[in-house]
């Protein structure tokens, strides 16, 4: 595969850097310690900016000041309707800087610079304005009476929330973690990944210019083991929000345990099957396997990468894939041709390719890809291995990369047993026209999300999350709110 740089001066088109510090308090200060750490370019593996790096004594100064935003400040104090207000605002100016911002996660995630500046950074604006709709429409209810008492509940803000995000979408993470938050009336510290700072930096700055308080939203980037545990095991702490890897997340839910109790709400990784049935149309299903495997270059944690095909059909999806996954085009994220960018970081791209490896040595059938495309950079091309077995490491592990395990099914009994054959339970898909077949298969499955004949339609209305080893907690849709928000009983005589 060639590497697709037609527009060899994209590799100049580096934004400058206006937001390199950590954002307390409403201010963009210095970490204590003075350090600071490097953010790299996924094109070509340099250096884009130095980034303040918040640590432990970083995390207790934002949370300070969040906790004073939430006992004293006036985001809790506000009426829906006027928290509404801002948090328009704020999607306001989103949206009118989303060149910038999609340029920012295009040189720091490799994200392809089109989609961000039309779908994913107007959408995450959206997720925005969702939950402001929502802000005023958050309340208790009356209870029965019993005999001699009356009861009614309220709905009150949690108090100082933790977010904790990672690299392979940092403008929705963004948003999909602060906006339920914001509308619920609470303050919080978000540390972004360490891979990806850029945008939620910028986001900071909006939202001061939208008007919301100091204090209330705090963006503090830094490394997981520093600033996120410092979030995950403190006191003051009422909740942490966190996306990201299985190993992280037990990590964060013993530090919670091990501290105030906090509630804790986890979104992390995925396996997902897509099955497709005889019935299916074989150009399109193939279609929708890559695009479900290949949006942001695999690095997506509902990624279609274990496509059960049922055996009517298995060849000719099997060399419709291999065919398009041949035309995919590879390479510079700024050029409007290219459909599949850098990997994140060089961390990511060497996992990949020892993921790769290991499916050959497990014999596995490579069909097409295996290689980095390019000598400079961190891509990768388009992988589907046939011939897997489902306890090899590649149809086993998340390897959150362009890499897909076909697989061969007889009957609907056995597709729903190979696909809940998993430790995940984040989303699947269905390819039928056969509605009994779609039905008996959605509610058979053990994932959060399912789509029929349709693949990462995510909508800020939509309830987000996973069953077993995927996390609990749902992101998006009113489910969300409710983890930012308190229940209180209140009893009084008649
Ligand atoms: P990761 O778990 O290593 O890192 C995620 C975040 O956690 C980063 O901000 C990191 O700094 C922080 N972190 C690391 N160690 C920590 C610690 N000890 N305490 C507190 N915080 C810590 O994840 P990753 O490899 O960067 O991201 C990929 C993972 O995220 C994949 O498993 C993917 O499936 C998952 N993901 C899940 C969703 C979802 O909604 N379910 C969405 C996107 C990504």
């Amino acid at each position: 595969t060639e590497l697709n740089s037609s527009n060899n001066t994209s590799l100049l088109k580096i934004p400058t850097i206006k937001y390199n510090k950590l954002f307390i308090n409403g201010d963009f200060v210095d970490s204590i310690s003075g350090t600071t750490f490097e953010t790299i370019d996924p094109r070509a593996g340099e250096v884009i900016a130095r980034i303040s790096e918040g640590a432990k004594e970083d995390i207790d100064i934002a949370v300070k000041a969040a906790r004073e935003a939430f006992d004293s400040g006036p985001w809790p104090r506000m009426s829906g309707v006027e928290r509404a207000k801002i948090m328009m605002k704020f999607a306001e100016l989103v949206d009118e800087n989303t060149e910038e911002l999609a340029a920012l996660d295009a040189i720091d995630a490799g994200k392809l610079y089109y989609i961000a500046k039309v779908i994913e950074i107007p959408s995450a604006a959206n997720t925005l304005r969702y939950y402001a709709g929502a802000a005023d429409k958050i309340h208790g209810e009356v209870l029965k009476s019993s005999g001699q008492f009356h009861a009614y509940t309220l709905m009150e803000p949690i108090g100082v929330v933790g977010h904790i995000i990672p690299w392979n979408a940092p403008s929705s993470l963004f948003f999909t973690k602060v906006s339920p938050a914001l509308a619920a009336g609470c303050t919080m510290v978000l540390k972004p990944a360490e891979q990806t700072p850029l945008s939620a930096l910028f986001y900071a700055h909006l939202a001061k210019l939208a008007g919301i308080p100091n204090g209330v939203l705090n963006v503090v980037p830094g490394f997981g083991p520093t600033a996120g545990a410092a979030i995950s095991s403190h006191m003051d702490i009422d909740v942490v929000s966190f996306t990201g890897s299985v190993e992280v997340g037990r990590e964060i839910m013993q530090a919670a345990a091990k501290s105030n109790l906090k509630h804790v709400s986890l979104e992390l990784g995925g396996k997902s099957p897509l099955i497709i049935f005889d019935d299916a149309d074989v150009d399109k299903a193939a279609e929708l396997a890559l695009f479900g495997l290949l949006t942001n270059k695999g690095e997506v944690c509902v990624a279609s990468s274990r496509v059960f095909v049922q055996e009517g059909i298995y060849d000719q999806v099997e060399k419709k894939l291999v065919e398009k996954a041949k035309a995919w085009i590879v390479g510079d994220p700024f050029d409007p041709k290219t459909q599949q960018g850098p990997q994140a970081d060089r961390n990511q791209f060497e996992k990949i390719i020892s993921y790769i490896e290991h499916g050959k040595k497990e014999g596995a059938t490579l069909l097409t890809g295996g290689k980095a495309v390019g000598s400079h950079g961190y891509y990768i091309e388009p992988t589907i291995f046939s011939d897997v077995k489902e306890d090899m490491l590649i149809a086993k592990d998340e390897i959150f990369g362009p890499v897909m395990a076909l697989m061969k099914f007889k009957t609907i009994e056995e597709a729903i047993k190979s696909a809940n054959n998993t430790r995940y339970g984040l989303a699947a898909g269905i390819v039928t026209k056969n509605l009994d077949i779609a039905n008996t298969v959605s509610r058979s499955i053990r994932a959060g999300v399912i789509w029929i004949n349709s693949y990462l339609a995510l909508g800020s209305d939509i309830p987000f999350g996973g069953y077993k080893m995927s996390g609990f907690g749902r992101d998006l849709g009113l489910e969300a709110l409710h983890k930012y928000l308190q229940v209180k009983s209140v009893v009084t005589p008649i």
